[in-house]
């Protein structure tokens, strides 16, 4: 038996028993002629002492030692003496006087040290994520993600669901990104497609009368590896049948809010239920459909104080048909010149071709880009609009409004991290709802669906798909959570009719329709259920949940930014072999 306890769970009450541990050598120190090791398993850290009075050999044994060496101790738990105990450890009232250290295996010098949490350059980590991961701060995020799994699974079970594996070898399922291809050996030129998600493995369970489904689900998308994405990634997969909007709405906010009460209690909901936007409302107050709800300086819409104003910039771009909307950027109206700039030049980033400020003094004064332009009367219902006290600065930005709602979106999650605003110890979730049915692709010149292609519309607005596509509601709802949208769904199409309705809004064309998704065309012919169902995204909630700045913190072996596994080596060249039995030749 190599251990009889844990190092973790050591405490007074193990006081003169015998015991037997195996882990990792986390520090060794020389003092006074004895040895002490702190040793290290899963479970946490124990003092381990070795007295040359007491054992030569397990002194000699403990002195050779070095971190993150393998080693197996015998010994007795004894009282730490009065004043050597160690509150910061949970085994901190105890040690294990040690008869025997037998080395299981030593170890090279690690590239980073183990026991600090020091900061590492990210490449480093990921190359040795086996070492990473036994630091404490991995190590407590690799258990809260199986907590959240657990809790998950235990939830849903008690609700009747049941989880249900569906292939990772599949055809091509439409949710916005490119495919993963895998060459069929059997079939020359011939690919699956991993699943961008199990969509429409989750509605065929809904026709087989699963009723209640999710799954773990990993997912794979072909994305450009802007910001904070991976090639593949977990979802938490429902699906429900006989249900409605409210129905999936009301079982997801229970299961979160249960999930964040019993893992996470130290903190605190912002609301309950969860308030709930419309996609415009999102944008008119937040400028972005996934709001962060912690704070405030939201937009304020002054469009209609623009014609006339006597300012040209407002005036021609309203005529324009765009928007002039702006952010009270509470107490910072001393901000230098340069600081301005600096603002400005970050909307420029996001399209704006100006920022417009009013700064207005503590002491009545204000300094302006624009003010003297327009009349008095205007600038004060402007400044009324945004409820602007002395010491705040007003921001505007006048364009299109996609511009509008993209500049100052961003520009009021900069402020707000600026002005320190952002709780960390607050979950501000929400919904969005009543999104747009579809979008209007200027490229392509086609209409978008808003979610994917088996969203239903709005009953009500189903003649809009006729005569005015762009004025119908999807129904689709997104779940957010401190400004990341965590989680989309959608009540889904069952009829035939419908399905070949929206795909040919879309533009597929009737036999590429029939190509790609024939089968789920006859399956709706067989008596398919009304259902819905939703997809939370597990590492971006774990992430959230553990104030993690991305996900890759929260997943065991993640890819790089460049998606490459440094690790391991991945993606890499394969022998002309294998390529030949795949019937692929490589073109560079
Ligand atoms: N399959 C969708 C997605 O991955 C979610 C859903 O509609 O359930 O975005």
């Amino acid at each position: 038996m190599y251990r009889t306890h844990s190092c973790g769970e050591l405490r007074p009450s193990h006081v003169d028993q015998q015991v037997v541990l195996a882990g990792w050598v986390n520090r060794r120190r020389d003092h006074g002629g004895v040895t002490f090791l702190d040793l290290r398993d899963r479970s946490g850290i124990v003092q381990v002492v070795a007295n040359p009075e007491i054992s030569p050999g397990a002194h000699a044994a403990a002195e050779a030692v070095r971190a993150e060496w393998v080693v197996q101790v015998r010994g007795v738990v004894r009282r730490r003496p009065q004043g050597m105990e160690n509150p910061a450890l949970a085994t901190g009232e105890v040690e294990v006087m040690v008869d025997e250290v037998q080395v299981l295996n030593p170890a090279r010098t690690p590239p980073f040290v183990i026991n600090e949490e020091t900061p590492v350059e990210e490449m480093v980590r990921l190359k040795y994520r086996y070492l990473d991961l036994r630091r404490a701060r991995m190590r407590r995020n690799l258990e809260m993600r199986h907590r959240v799994i657990k809790y998950i699974r235990d939830f849903l079970d008690a609700r009747d669901f049941w989880e249900v594996e569906t292939p990772i070898l599949f055809k091509t399922t439409p949710e916005g990104a490119r495919d993963y291809l895998v060459p069929s050996r059997l079939y020359p030129g011939e690919f699956y497609a991993l699943p961008q998600s199990p969509q429409q493995l989750k509605q065929l369970l809904m026709v087989a009368g699963v009723e209640r489904y999710f799954q773990i689900a990993r997912c794979f998308r072909d994305e450009d590896q802007r910001g904070d994405r991976q090639p593949e990634f977990t979802q938490l997969d429902v699906e429900m049948s006989f249900v409605e909007r409210e129905d999936i709405m009301a079982l997801t906010e229970e299961l979160f809010t249960g999930l964040v009460q019993s893992l996470v209690p130290e903190k605190r909901l912002l609301a309950s239920p969860w308030p709930r936007l419309s996609y415009r409302e999102a944008l008119e107050r937040f400028g972005k459909d996934n709001p962060d709800m912690r704070f405030g300086l939201e937009l304020k819409d002054v469009t209609d104080l623009a014609p006339g104003c006597g300012f040209k910039v407002f005036e021609r771009v309203v005529e324009g048909g765009g928007h002039v909307r702006g952010i009270n950027a509470k107490g910072l109206a001393a901000l230098s010149r340069k600081e301005l700039d600096a603002l400005t030049a970050f909307v420029a980033d996001y399209g704006a071709k100006g920022l417009a400020y009013l700064a207005l003094g503590e002491e009545g004064g204000q300094r302006s880009s624009f003010a003297k332009f327009v009349a008095p009367e205007r600038l004060q219902a402007m400044v009324a609009r945004l409820e602007g006290e002395p010491g705040d600065l007003l921001l505007f930005v006048a364009d299109q409004p996609a511009v509008v709602f993209e500049a100052l979106g961003r520009l009021r999650e900069h402020l707000g991290e600026r002005l320190n605003l952002k709780d960390p110890d607050l979950l501000a979730f929400c919904w969005v709802i009543d999104f747009p049915f579809v979008t209007w692709n200027e490229e392509e010149e086609r209409w978008d669906p808003s979610h994917h292609l088996f969203t239903a519309p709005v009953l009500e607005d189903v003649p809009l798909l006729d005569t005015d596509p762009a004025r119908a509601r999807g129904q689709q709802y997104d779940m957010v959570v401190n400004g990341y949208e965590v989680g989309g769904g959608s009540i889904r199409i069952h009829q035939r009719e419908l399905q070949e309705k929206v795909f040919s809004l879309i533009g597929l064309e009737r036999e590429v329709a029939q190509e790609r998704f024939g089968h789920m065309l006859e399956a709706f012919e067989y008596g398919t259920p009304p259902h819905g169902g939703i997809a939370p995204g597990i590492d971006r909630l774990c992430m959230v949940l553990l104030g993690e700045p991305n996900i890759r913190e929260v997943i065991a072996f993640p890819k790089n930014q460049a998606a490459r596994d440094v690790m391991a080596g991945a993606p890499s060249p394969v022998e002309s072999e294998q390529l030949k039995e795949l019937h692929l030749k490589v073109v560079t």
